[in-house]
């Protein structure tokens, strides 16, 4: 087949272009993605071998390699495992499948303009941090890069080749060994600081230890590359290729041996993230069922949060050996930002997904998993008030979903969640400091839910309430919608919405005021009332006197039981 010429999708030759001229100032990081590439397609493989018999490929040697040519100025990273077929390597090196990609574009740029000049790059660095550019790194600090592969199972294999500038090239060939093998064409300017020179073995080695010491397989280095020019061998015999990393699963060591930079490059390896997650978390259990486990909460939502289809983040090991990613069955939806690793000790290998969903020992697990990220996330509230602003900023929506699907944690969902306030403009308050700032002979919580902040505040229901200097919850994500019909109390106290029925605002003594005021009222306005109702049969129950308003002439007010008009809404959206 003659070779093809492709052009890059428009988000991947933008993004290309941004690595190219190069605004992300840490470039070592390139070597961590294409490690973490390969540490995934060997994982891959190896668990396409167990569950596929009919695959005979050998993986009694399983590694990655590192090789560097100083004369011709290369660095190539190697693996044997899974590979790509022909079409995977046009779909996944030629184009982004994040949809987040155009979003993310889009605010890089705005984030340039808004800073021209100053601080434009730590502007961009951050986003880039938070998005991650995977095998796109390379160009950072490549000005060619050649990618050979074949798929395990197949016979032909594809080199695909770039300089970044628009176009890539792809063509078959028939002798590629199984696996990939990554080429870059380092950079001439590179090679001359001393700080960048990727031809550098001792470089290299920094660089694994400090970001990738942890991967599970062996990441060797070709003997010649771990010479530097002044330290060739002696009597010129080639040396044994070193292995480089100490593969140490993190999880399986006590708190005090890990450093926390560690932990933190093993969080973006397993999230493909490049910042450092907000809390990491760490159990172990001993005794019949033992496993370990860490997990990550991260300090920003990934852009497909509330896509469908989004998965959730922990992986399931097995005696250190990767089984699966995104194991639904650890972790529930409402936590599905949630990464890590949990390995058990006493599960089959080759466990399937269904298995899981049903086994005792794993449920026991999942429950004892979403106690403890709760009660991190509830020690993060008194210890870390800044870090929870951001984990309730970034992901208090999801977690409030699980007031509608995790009975059993109710409590604790809602001890750690904080909602926006009539109280204060700027930061939320959680129910507990509600409650205590309660008035006195106030039985309620009360709330009102709506589009915004502003539309709820502007609502006549609201005007009685801060006539009294009544606190009210301001709730304007759908989910509120939703959650608040099926939560009836927090701490005894009733929930109740302002836009609803009757609302007792008042002492006893000023009721039985106000009771007889109304009567006399009532009264004197029968007539006007019932002929009201009778001319507004079709769009109201009946119309009464009202001693909520006090500036606006009338409200709408549904009774109990009825929906709240911004579930109205929802439901007529969904077509209901
Ligand atoms: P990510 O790893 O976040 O998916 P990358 O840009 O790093 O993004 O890689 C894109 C995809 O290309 C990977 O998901 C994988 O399917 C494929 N890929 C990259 N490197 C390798 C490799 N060494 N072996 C097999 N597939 C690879
Ligand atoms: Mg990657």
């Amino acid at each position: 087949m003659p070779t093809e010429t492709f052009e890059f999708q428009v988000e991947a030759r933008q993004l290309l272009q941004m690595m190219i001229h190069s605004i992300y100032s840490n470039k070592d990081v390139f070597l961590r993605e294409l490690i973490s590439n390969a540490s995934d397609a060997l994982d891959k493989l190896r668990l396409e071998v167990l569950r596929d018999d009919g695959l005979k490929e050998d993986v009694s040697d399983l590694h990655i390699g590192i090789e560097v040519d100083k004369k011709e100025r290369t660095l190539t990273v190697r693996d044997n495992g899974i590979g790509m077929s022909h079409a995977e390597v046009v779909q996944l090196i030629g184009t982004i499948a994040n949809s987040g990609t155009a979003k993310f574009l889009k605010e890089l740029k705005e984030s340039r303009e808004s800073r021209e000049g100053q601080e434009a790059g730590t502007v961009s660095e951050e986003l880039i941090g938070q998005f991650g550019v995977g095998f796109y790194a390379s160009f950072m600090v490549a000005d060619e890069v050649t990618l050979l592969t074949r798929r395990a199972g197949e016979s032909t294999g594809t080199r695909w080749e770039s300089s970044g500038e628009g176009t890539y090239t792809v063509e078959s060939v028939d002798d590629a060994p199984q696996g990939t093998s990554v080429t870059l064409r380092l950079k001439p300017e590179d090679t001359e600081d001393q700080l960048f020179d990727y031809t550098s073995g001792w470089k290299i080695r920094e660089i694994v230890k400090r970001y990738s010491d942890f991967i599970t397989w062996p990441i060797r280095m070709a003997a010649e590359s771990t010479v530097s020019a002044d330290e060739e061998s002696v009597d010129g015999t080639p040396r044994e290729p070193e292995t480089v990393n100490s593969m140490k699963a993190l999880w399986a060591r006590s708190r005090s041996e890990v450093t926390d930079e560690e932990y933190n490059e093993l969080y973006k390896h397993i999230s493909h993230d490049w910042t450092d997650p907000l809390e990491t978390v760490r159990m172990q259990a001993e005794g019949t069922f033992e496993y370990q486990a860490l997990l990550f909460i991260p300090s920003h939502a990934p852009q497909d949060l509330f896509m469908q289809g989004h998965k959730r983040g922990v992986q399931l090991y097995v005696k250190r050996v990767f089984i699966m990613d995104d194991c639904e069955a650890l972790m529930p939806e409402y936590l599905r930002f949630v990464k890590g690793v949990v390995d058990a000790q006493d599960l089959s290998l080759n466990v399937s997904r269904e298995i899981l969903q049903q086994d005792r020992q794993i449920q026991l697990m999942h429950r004892r998993l979403v106690k403890k990220v709760l009660s991190t996330v509830k020690d993060m509230m008194s210890a870390h008030p800044d870090r929870y602003a951001t984990f309730w900023r970034e992901f208090g929506r999801v977690v409030k979903e699980g007031l509608l699907s995790d009975y059993e944690n109710r409590d604790a969902i809602l001890g750690v969640s904080s909602f926006a306030t009539t109280q204060d403009t700027e930061k939320p308050t959680t129910l507990r400091a509600y409650v205590e700032r309660m008035k006195e002979g106030q039985q309620h919580i009360f709330y009102m839910t709506g589009e915004s902040r502003s539309a709820i505040e502007s609502s006549p229901h609201m005007e009685a309430f801060k006539a009294k200097g009544f606190e009210v919850l301001l709730l304007t994500d759908p989910v509120d919608e939703v959650w608040v019909q099926s939560v009836p109390e927090f701490e005894g106290k009733q929930l109740q919405s302002i836009a609803k029925g009757e609302v007792d605002l008042d002492t006893d003594e000023e009721k039985k005021e106000v009771e007889a005021e109304r009567e006399k009222r009532q009264q004197e306005y029968a007539g006007l009332l019932t002929w009201l109702t009778a001319q507004l049969s079709e769009q109201v129950k009946e119309v009464r006197l009202s001693s909520r308003l006090t500036v606006s002439p009338a409200c709408i007010v549904g009774d109990t039981h009825d929906v709240t008009p911004a579930l109205e809404n929802m439901y007529r959206a969904m077509g209901q």
